[in-house]
């Protein structure tokens, strides 16, 4: 899948990641899936995945045999197994069946106290145990009036996606997410998005260089919706999308699954 042209001209495979936070349970998360599968039967050039809350994986999971939609989760602990009450490790959730973890989400930073240190650990241990992590950056709207979003930025990325074999580096996804635009309806332009996607690329070359930077897709997220895909995957550096609410209906997820660029 990975060498055709996309639709904004780059060789990466658009992905387009729902992550339903702490909403749906099995039995609703059940009638979702039935619903998407129908809505993006036809999809072929594009990845879709779905991350739902832990209890659904299994049953989702089952549900999307044969299907072209894939699984992941929200979170993960770094540690194998043990004693660590309340988490969950990478080989339980890789036989669970997800190909696919967030990490690093800013709600996970802001009210659970995960740093750098603890994204890179958690995107190791991810690769480690065969998932694909989708590593989520970006700037609260204190940092973007402070004028310091780029640093911020740049400190997640150098600090929070370092120590990756080519292989490895060459897979990761990093998520762009400015806090301010997520679940609060506004969205960043299609031009501030490129222009942080741009800068992100700049930073992971300076991290694996330019051949393995080119491969690593960059989603966006905060407040996409089916009105504003089209004009933010229209944009080079612009992989994909990371959607929470609009990630909830089928309706409006699988019109942005089928943007048109
Ligand atoms: C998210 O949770 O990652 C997100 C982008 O949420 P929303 O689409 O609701 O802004």
């Amino acid at each position: 899948m990975n060498n055709s042209l996309s639709n904004n001209g780059s060789f990466r495979t658009p992905l387009l990641a729902g992550n339903w936070k702490m909403h749906k349970t099995v039995k609703e998360s059940l009638s979702l899936v039935e619903q998407l599968k129908k809505d993006c039967r036809e999809v072929k050039d594009r990845e879709i995945l779905v991350c739902p809350p832990f209890p659904s994986i299994v049953a989702i999971k089952e549900s999307l045999q044969g299907s072209n939609i894939k699984l992941g989760a929200q979170n993960l602990f770094w540690e194998m197994s043990g004693a660590f009450t309340g988490e969950v490790s990478g080989p339980m959730l890789k036989e669970a069946g997800c190909d696919y973890c967030i990490i690093g989400h800013s709600e996970r930073r802001q009210y659970f106290g995960e740093t750098d240190q603890s994204v890179q650990k958690k995107m190791k241990a991810a690769f480690q145990f065969g998932l694909i992590p989708i590593v989520c950056v970006g700037e609260t709207l204190n940092e973007r009036e402070g004028k310091v979003h780029f640093k911020v930025v740049e400190k997640q990325i150098q600090e929070g996606a370092k120590d990756l074999n080519k292989e490895e580096a060459s897979q990761l996804v990093i998520a762009y997410e400015p806090v301010w635009a997520i679940g609060t309806g506004k969205t960043a332009t299609p031009e501030h998005a490129q222009g942080m996607h741009a800068f992100i690329r700049k930073n992971l070359t300076s991290l694996y260089g330019k051949e393995i930077a080119e491969q690593i897709r960059i989603l966006y997220g905060g407040s996409i919706k089916p009105d504003n895909i089209d004009s933010l995957m229209a944009n080079p550096d612009i992989d994909g999308g990371l959607v929470g609410g609009a990630s909830l209906k089928s309706e409006d997820f699988s019109r942005i699954v089928k943007y048109v660029a």
